[in-house]
C-alpha cells in the first residue's frame, strides 16, 4: 500500500524497464539516428515528465506530443529539448507555438504564415515540419499531388519567421506482416522528398518510422525515428517479429484488497447479477473500475493474480470498484496485493491480454489506465 497514492490502487511505472527499452531501441537503430521520444498522451499513460527524464538521460534530444497542453506541461517541468507537436495547430493557437518554442507540423501555407506572424510578433523564428500524407489519410499534403503541394510548400519556405526543419509522414500498416503498403508509403515519401529537393526546398531532416518500422523497416529510418509503444515495453502488434527487439513492460497495475467476505451458495455479485456463486465463496473487493481504464467488456474474461493464484473477476466491473473470486487463495486477507496487469514472476497478465479480450490494442489499455490511477515510480 502506498500512502502517497492516496488510493489502494495504482499504476506502477518501472523506469528501469523504460531505460532498458530506450537502450534497446538505440542499439537497434544505431548511434547516428536521432530518436524522437513519443511521449504524447502523458507518455501513453506512463507520465510524460518522468518518462522524459529517463529518455533525456539516454541522450534523447527531441520529444513528440499531440496537444499544446502536453507541450506546456513539459516546458513547465523544465524541458529544454525540442518538442514536436504531432497534430496540426489551428491558426488561433499559433501564439502558443511561438511562445513555448514548439516545433509544429504544417500542411498549409496559410497556417504556416499564421505561425510565422505569431513568431514575428515576439521576435522569434519557429522551426516546423512539413506533413506529407503518404497513405495514412490523416494529415498532410497528398503525396500524389506533388506539384500543387510543392507550390504551396515554396510559400512556406519563403516565410520570414518559419523555417522548414523537416519532412514528416506517418505509417499506416507498418505493424502488419505484409509490408506491401508500407513500401508504397516509403516510395511516395522518397519521391516527394526528391521532388522537394529538386524544387530547391531544403529539408534538413526526414522522419517516418514508428515503433513497428523501427523493428522491421530499417530502410525508412532516415534521419530520425519516432518510437512510441516500444518505449513502454509493448509490441505494436502480434504480427511483428518480437525477436527483433528486446523490451520490458513499463506499466503494471496493482491494488490492495479493501474488503473481503465469505458468501453462501447462490449469492449474486455486481450490477446485473452476472456472477452467482455455485457454492460458498470468498469475494474480495478492490477499488479499481472502468473509470480507471479497467474495461467493463473485460469482466467475464478478466483475471488477476492474488498471492500467486490466478483468480477471476466476479461479475461486471463497476465504475470505481470490482470484485474478485478469491476462493482458491489460501489465507487471503484485507490489504493483500492484487496484480491486475503485470507479473509475479510466475504468472503474467499483459496489456495485450486485456486488449485482446476487449477487441482493442495495448496502446489504448495503457493510455486508459494512465488517466485516473495514481502513478508510483519504481
Ligand atoms: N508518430 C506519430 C505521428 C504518431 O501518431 C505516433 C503514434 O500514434 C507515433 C509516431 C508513434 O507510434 P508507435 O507508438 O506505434 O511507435
Amino acid at each position: 500500500m502506498y500512502k502517497e497514492a492516496i488510493r489502494p490502487v495504482w499504476a506502477e511505472i518501472n523506469l528501469s524497464n523504460l531505460d532498458y527499452n530506450i537502450k534497446s531501441i538505440r542499439e537497434k537503430v544505431g548511434a547516428d539516428k536521432q530518436i524522437i521520444g513519443v511521449i504524447k498522451a502523458d507518455g501513453y499513460g506512463h507520465g510524460s515528465v518522468m518518462c522524459a527524464n529517463v529518455l533525456r538521460e539516454n541522450g534523447v534530444k527531441t520529444f513528440a506530443i499531440a496537444t499544446l497542453q502536453e507541450a506546456i506541461t513539459l516546458r513547465d517541468a523544465g524541458a529544454k529539448e525540442e518538442i514536436i507537436m504531432l497534430g496540426l495547430t489551428p491558426d488561433m493557437y499559433a501564439d502558443v507555438i511561438a511562445e513555448y518554442d514548439i516545433t509544429p507540423v504544417v500542411c498549409d501555407s496559410a497556417n504556416a504564415k499564421a505561425i510565422s506572424d505569431a513568431a514575428a510578433k515576439i521576435g522569434k523564428t519557429v522551426f516546423g515540419l512539413i506533413a506529407i500524407d503518404t497513405g495514412m489519410g490523416r494529415i498532410g499534403y497528398l503525396a500524389d499531388e506533388i506539384e500543387t503541394s510543392i507550390e504551396d510548400i515554396k510559400k512556406i519556405a519563403a516565410l520570414p519567421n518559419f523555417k522548414i526543419k523537416g519532412m514528416f509522414s506517418h505509417m499506416s500498416t507498418a505493424d502488419a506482416a505484409d509490408k506491401t503498403y508500407s513500401h508504397q508509403q516509403e516510395d511516395k515519401y522518397n519521391a516527394f522528398y526528391e521532388a522537394l529537393t529538386k524544387a530547391g526546398v531544403y529539408v534538413p531532416m526526414r522522419t517516418l518510422a514508428n515503433s513497428a518500422s523501427i523493428m522491421e523497416l530499417p530502410s525508412i529510418y532516415f534521419d530520425a525515428v519516432r518510437p512510441g509503444i516500444i518505449l513502454y515495453g509493448c509490441y505494436p502488434s502480434n504480427e511483428v517479429d518480437k525477436k527483433q527487439l528486446s523490451i520490458k513492460p513499463v506499466m503494471s497495475v496493482k491494488a490492495n484488497i479493501i474488503h473481503l467476505k465469505d458468501v453462501p451458495e447462490n449469492f449474486s455479485v455486481g450490477y446485473g447479477r452476472k456472477y452467482i456463486s455455485e457454492k460458498p465463496a470468498r469475494i474480495a473487493t478492490i477499488a479499481l473500475g472502468y473509470a480507471d481504464g479497467y474495461p467493463r467488456p473485460y469482466s467475464a474474461q478478466a483475471k488477476v493474480i492474488v498471492n500467486g493464484v490466478v483468480c477471476p473477476i466476479a461479475g461486471n466491473i463497476c465504475m470505481d470498484q470490482c470484485m474478485i473470486d478469491v476462493s482458491n487463495v489460501p489465507n487471503v486477507k484485507v490489504g493483500d496485493e492484487v496484480i491486475v496487469m503485470g507479473s509475479d514472476g510466475v504468472n503474467t497478465i499483459l496489456a495485450d491480454d486485456i486488449a485482446e479480450a476487449t477487441g482493442t490494442i495495448n496502446y489504448e489499455i495503457c493510455c486508459a489506465f494512465g488517466q485516473r490511477l495514481p502513478k508510483v515510480y519504481v
